[in-house]
């Protein structure tokens, strides 16, 4: 595979314009053209000849949609190809203030949580920070105009980003943080970091670090058990940090940036939401500036765990209110599509 030009930041691209023999003021058509979506071919503005000598080095295509999944709530599922032919898949959410979309940091997952598709086959590899940003690139010109509110003078369709694909974020430390800047920086896409969720299974070093980088996201924890033993059943992880490191190290990031935290509470049948478990929640998290997302579990059919009834669903989160917890009940869309991390890309090797 050749190097992938989303990878370089404005300042790296005019290093690289210049080393071509190229004026500067090219550097910011191709990154214009680069942060539309556009692959370097497409980039009118630039000559052939340019052009060809960017393309010895890099990928023209970082990623392409390989199929797009459209559930009957508007919710849109992608599998994505890239370069090499590796897939993942990511989720576009309509809301009337700006679409959310869900993207992967990694092929398939080490982390090998119980109930989650993207960790069947292991981690294949990681995703460079180009290759997470192009996600975005992609879906953003194809909903191009669609969200009338944006900032600036191209109003962008993508406005809210979750870190909830496949992969776990802090395992790709590195080019995870490379993605934020990117994301974030001004001129690009430019989404605002308080709208970008990143989700973790708690991989407690790493939040420490990411608390250091003083970057102001949406931190998400998948708690999913209030003891260590109930939730090394689901998550291996937890052999490795105990909840109480989780809670510390949650507190430093609140401290650190000012932001409440948030934890992901999957709701497994007969596992984790009956009413001692509720119970143990509130004691756990009481008081703390945190909130509770409550997930069904989508069941995955590799996996033998349940999801729960609606009905108990309901009861567990009025159980969390009435011990004064802010949680709530995350809707559930795009279940006709295979909505659950992984489980696209799954179905697609199976066959
Ligand atoms: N690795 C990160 C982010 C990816 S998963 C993490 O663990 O947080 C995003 C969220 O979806 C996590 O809370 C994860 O536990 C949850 N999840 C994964 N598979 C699921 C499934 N089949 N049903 C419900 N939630 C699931």
């Amino acid at each position: 595979m050749k190097k992938i030009i989303q990878d370089l930041s404005y300042a790296e691209l005019e290093e690289k314009v210049l080393s071509l023999g190229e004026k500067k003021f090219r550097a910011k058509q191709l990154y214009e053209g680069l942060m539309q979506g556009k692959t370097i071919r497409a980039i009118t503005s630039l000559s052939n000849a340019f052009k060809e000598k960017l393309l010895e080095e890099y990928e023209d295509e970082t990623v392409r949609v390989k199929e797009t999944f459209y559930s009957s709530d508007g919710t849109e599922k992608y599998l994505f190809e890239f370069a090499d032919g590796n897939l993942v898949e990511g989720v576009l959410m309509k809301y009337k203030y700006g679409y959310t979309q869900c993207v992967s940091t990694q092929v398939g997952c080490r982390m090998g949580c119980k109930f989650c598709a993207s960790t069947l086959n292991g981690l294949i590899r990681n995703l460079s920070s180009g290759e997470i940003l192009s996600q975005i690139l992609l879906v953003n010109a194809l909903h191009k105009g669609e969200i009338k509110s944006g900032q600036g003078a191209q109003a962008r369709a993508v406005t809210n980003v979750v870190l909830m694909g496949s992969g776990e974020p802090l395992d790709n430390y590195d080019e995870v943080l490379r993605f934020l800047r990117s994301v974030t920086a001004e001129g690009g896409v430019q989404i605002s970091a308080r709208n970008i969720s990143l989700s973790t299974c708690g991989i407690v070093p790493k939040m420490y670090a990411l608390a250091d980088e003083g970057i102001p996201l949406n931190l998400t924890v998948s708690l999913h058990a209030t003891d260590d033993e109930t939730r090394a059943r689901v998550m291996p992880v937890a052999k490795a940090y105990k909840i109480a490191d989780i809670l510390k190290a949650c507190k430093y990031y609140f401290q650190k940036t000012g932001r409440r935290y948030y934890f992901e509470y999957t709701l497994i049948d007969g596992e984790n939401c009956d009413e001692e478990h509720a119970k143990a929640l509130v004691e756990l998290l009481k008081g703390l500036p945190c909130h509770v997302n409550l997930i069904r579990l989508n069941e995955v059919k590799e996996r033998t765990l349940k999801a729960t009834s609606d009905k108990a669903a309901y009861r567990f989160l009025g159980m969390l209110e009435k011990g004064g917890l802010s949680a709530t009940l995350r809707r559930q869309i795009g279940v006709d599509i295979g909505g659950a991390c992984g489980q696209l890309r799954a179905q697609y090797l199976g066959e």
